[in-house]
């Protein structure tokens, strides 16, 4: 039985234009070889989506059918070192589930409206600890997925090759229906951050770089500010409730404001622990006056779960990455960039930029530090009249500096920076597309245009 079909509207809820023909909920994934199969009730192309929060058209509907996936939301099996759910499940949901049971995932993002279905086949840069795991993809360590046929196929981390090419493979090669994601014990986090002129940062970085831990910047190029935030798993650290600073109200109201005041608001959306014990308000009022001392939290709690309606996220960015190496003469770039694109459009971003350092990660063909160490650049606004003119010129900018952007967080891309950013691979992974789907059953125009 196939679930209900309802004819979309017209487009999508996240603000990017698309235009289905069908949109349906998949009510169990015994239903993908059927959808796939039937060419005329469910039209080309078949897209998933899982929680719509992609900055670009990877889903693009194009008069096909759109399925989501929310209806998969069955964490299946709790291990030690590993935890298996459906694709539908949201990141959100999961590690605050592992967090009960004091497991953590090997990275945790921001932001939890992710399914784990984007997590496997898309790129999801995080600030990392260690080579060899900077993306989301790279904790997952088995997929179950439906090929483009209607077969099911179940691939591990033994079959290294494939495994690369399906974590970038963004719906193009198959439904993912079922992912094992890789955890560890939940392990306290102690957050130190400096605030730093372009100048210090530049004197100063092979000393940040090379530090342990992982690196979040958050970058002001009017105000000539960079708040290095270094995040060190410390497994001695006391984290008793009292010794928690919350994320958001301390890192972010200590420092950030002093970007300037929209950022606030921008990231004033609830956090896991929006509502603390009264204890816990009593600790951080106290800790809030003693100044810039380390925070100790677990990364659960630095989750945010924006509203499950995409579009009413009013925070939008765009994301290259660029090696570690020139970092500090990119920013000097960018900070120039930025004034001068003031000068001539009066525009800038009114939101704060972010910055993650990525460690090599060569667990997906489009890793975005695939080719070595990178610090991403993430221009950030609430997406006023001027942004997307922007992103036009800062895409330019960023590719002539050998950035590598992404598909599904990197706005407005043209097929010139994906040509040059990943030559041989986007070769690679068009023959593969072609041979796996040759009747283009799940191909949409926005890869078409980008990937052939
Ligand atoms: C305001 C905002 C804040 C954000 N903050 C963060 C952050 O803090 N950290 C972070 O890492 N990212 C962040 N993101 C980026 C976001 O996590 C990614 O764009 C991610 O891809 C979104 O996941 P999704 O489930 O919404 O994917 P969708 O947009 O639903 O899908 C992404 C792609 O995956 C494909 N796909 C989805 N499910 C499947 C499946 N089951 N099988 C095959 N293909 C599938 C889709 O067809 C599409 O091509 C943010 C985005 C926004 C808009």
């Amino acid at each position: 039985m196939v679930s209900k079909i309802t004819h979309s509207p017209s487009a999508d809820s996240s603000g990017i234009y698309r235009r289905p023909r069908l949109v349906m909920r998949l009510k169990r994934y015994e239903e993908i070889p059927n959808i796939l199969g039937k060419t005329k009730s469910y039209p080309t192309p078949i897209r998933m989506v899982g929680a719509d929060y992609s900055q670009t058209r990877c889903v693009g509907g194009d008069g096909g059918t759109t399925v989501d996936t929310s209806s998969l939301d069955r964490v299946l099996e709790y291990g030690e070192t590993t935890v298996r759910a459906q694709a539908g499940v949201r990141v959100g949901t999961l590690v605050r589930a592992l967090a009960e049971r004091g497991l953590e995932l090997p990275l945790t993002p921001e932001m939890g409206r992710i399914s784990l279905g984007a997590v496997a086949v898309t790129t999801l840069p995080q600030a990392s600890y260690a080579a060899g795991t900077a993306q989301l993809s790279s904790c997952v360590a088995e997929l179950k997925l439906i090929t483009p046929q209607g077969k099911q196929m179940v691939v591990t981390e033994r079959e290294r090759d494939l495994m690369r090419v399906l974590r970038s493979s963004f719906g193009l090669l198959g439904v993912v229906h079922e992912v094992v994601l890789r955890v560890r014990p939940l392990t306290p986090v102690k957050i130190d951050y400096q605030v730093l002129s372009l100048k210090e940062f530049a004197a100063r970085f092979s000393a940040i770089a090379g530090a342990p831990g992982a690196l979040r910047l958050h970058i002001s190029p009017f105000n000539d500010r960079i708040t290095v935030e270094r995040r060190t798993l410390d497994e001695a650290a006391d984290v008793s409730r009292s010794g928690i600073w919350q994320i958001r109200n301390s890192v972010m109201r200590n420092v950030l404001p002093a970007f300037g005041s929209t950022v606030g608001s921008v990231l004033a959306a609830p956090g896991l622990r929006a509502v603390m014990l009264s204890g816990m308000q009593r600790a951080l009022r106290a800790t809030l006056d003693r100044g810039a001392h380390g925070v100790v939290m677990y990364s659960h709690e630095w989750m945010r779960d924006l509203p499950s309606e995409a579009w009413k996220a009013r925070h939008t960015y765009s994301l290259w990455a660029f090696p570690q190496a020139d970092y500090p003469k990119l920013l000097a770039e960018y900070f120039t960039f930025c004034k001068a694109y003031y000068k001539e459009h009066r525009y800038r971003c009114n939101v704060v930029s972010g910055a993650s350092r990525l460690h090599q990660d060569r667990g997906s063909l489009f890793s975005a530090s695939y080719a070595g160490p990178m610090f991403t650049l993430e221009p950030s606004s609430t997406g006023d009249k001027g942004w997307d003119d922007f992103l036009i010129d800062f895409n330019d900018f960023a590719s002539a500096l050998n950035g590598t952007p992404t598909f599904n967080q990197t706005r407005a891309l043209q097929p010139e920076h994906v040509a040059k950013a990943f030559g041989e691979r986007v070769k690679l992974f068009r023959a593969l597309r072609q041979r796996t789907d040759p009747l283009n059953r799940l191909r949409n125009s926005y890869f078409a245009y980008l990937l052939g």
